[in-house]
């Protein structure tokens, strides 16, 4: 049973096919650049060198279409045909309230995610484009859909109500989703089979920190509540984005600046975070270089970081009433050893103790980073989005 896994952006296209039998990579590769000319495939087959197309992609269909030349080509493909494909597994990022899990792709299924584009302008219809150019490419083949926001789904009324007039609720459906689910789940699971205990025995804080970041509070097996809200702006200072800000800010700035909203929403998404007060760079691995330089600027978007980071986990570990493990994920969190520790050091009062030289090693597995006393157990856990997507989609086009 093959399975391809595909993240669909208005201009891009990424994707891995996967061998269900044992889970493995049998290539990947992205198209960049669609709709302008000179659209790039990068292809990376295992075990074969990386084959690389510049051509025009005018749209999705076309882009799909390459992808498939590329896993049947003679040199750098890896299937003898496109039948092998036995199923299509999308991300998607806006589930809104209609979808707890993964499901197959039906009409009401697309009826349904096209609804959802009002929540998410940027990324819904892009994702709703790839849906149909695999439908346009390979008519029959089961597609599955992965919602980032369907794992919180479980967060109750008091985490996802925003105190705000409760009509904007039932009319506009303005309330918390949260994000990045899919990740927060795939590593909750890992965390819970590396323990060797029950996910539902676990009060986990889990910390996705890559370009943009949230943690979740996972308890029961659940998300309690999780940091990003009706977009994934709330929570978290980010590389680019502010996370929480005074929303009063948001009418100051439009008219003292003389913003509009587009501008406003912009400078919150785009101009803002650690770039924003480093006046440098969204890259951690940059931050920290530059404070490793003695830049006071680098520093402060460093510990303002840390600190928003700190409050979270004391905010759920609070809100859990206890916390048995704390959880880093994706690219900062899997590998800034410096931001580990400053985020460690300073909550030790909850139980945690790290253990400095494992948390200094680089492994590319799950691992647990806390000396044997540590009340609370602090793994890093690479995350896998795709693999997840993949086995969803396994689970229900094998139905
Ligand atoms: P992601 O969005 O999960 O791909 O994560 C991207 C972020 O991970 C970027 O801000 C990178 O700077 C950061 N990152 C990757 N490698 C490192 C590293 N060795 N140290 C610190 N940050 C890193």
């Amino acid at each position: 049973m093959k399975v391809l896994v595909i993240n669909a952006g208005s201009s891009s296209l990424k994707y891995q096919l996967y061998n269900m039998t044992d889970e493995s990579v049998l290539a990947s590769g992205r198209v960049e650049r669609i709709g302008m000319d000179s659209s790039i495939v990068t292809h990376e087959p295992a075990g074969k060198p990386e084959a690389r197309d510049v051509s025009e992609i005018l749209d999705h269909v076309t882009a799909v279409k390459r992808v498939i030349d590329m896993l049947i080509h003679p040199a750098h493909g890896v299937l003898s045909s496109m039948d092998e494909i036995d199923a299509v597994g999308h991300r998607i990022v806006h589930g809104g309230e209609a979808f707890k899990h993964s499901v197959i792709v039906t009409p009401e299924v697309k009826a349904e995610i096209k609804r959802l584009f009002d929540l998410a302008p940027l990324h819904n219809p892009a994702h709703m484009m790839g849906i149909n150019a695999v439908d346009a490419n390979m008519p029959g083949v089961p597609q599955v859909v992965v919602f980032d926001t369907a794992f919180h789904q479980t967060m109750p009324e008091t985490s996802y109500l925003y105190p705000i007039p409760k009509v904007l609720y039932r009319r506009h459906k303005i309330r918390r989703y949260g994000f990045h689910g899919t990740s927060h789940s795939y590593v909750s699971e890992a965390a819970a089979r590396y323990l060797n205990k029950p996910l539902e025995s676990l009060k986990l804080v889990t910390c996705h920190i890559g370009n943009g970041a949230s943690c979740a509070a996972i308890m029961d097996g659940k998300t309690l509540d999780t940091s990003m809200g009706m977009t994934p702006l709330e929570g978290l200072r980010m590389g680019t984005r502010s996370g929480d800000i005074d929303p009063a800010i948001v009418p100051f700035v439009m008219n003292k600046e003389e913003l509009t909203l587009n501008e406003v929403n912009s400078m919150l998404n785009k101009h803002s975070g650690m770039q924003a007060i480093s006046g440098l760079s969204s890259d951690m691995r940059e931050v920290e270089e530059a404070m490793s330089e003695g830049d006071a600027n680098a520093k402060l978007a460093f510990d303002m970081y840390v600190y928003r980071l700190k409050k979270y986990i004391g905010a759920y570990a609070a809100a859990m009433n206890g916390i048995d493990v704390l959880l880093f994920t994706a690219g900062v969190g899997e590998n800034s050893a410096t931001l580990r520790k400053a985020v460690c050091d300073g909550i030790t009062f909850l139980g945690i103790e790290l253990d400095d030289a494992l948390n200094a090693e680089r492994k590319k597995t799950a691992r647990d980073i806390s000396t044997p006393d540590s009340r609370v157990k602090v793994l890093v856990v690479p995350t896998n989005e795709e693999l997840l997507i993949a086995r969803d989609t396994y689970k229900l086009a094998m139905k």
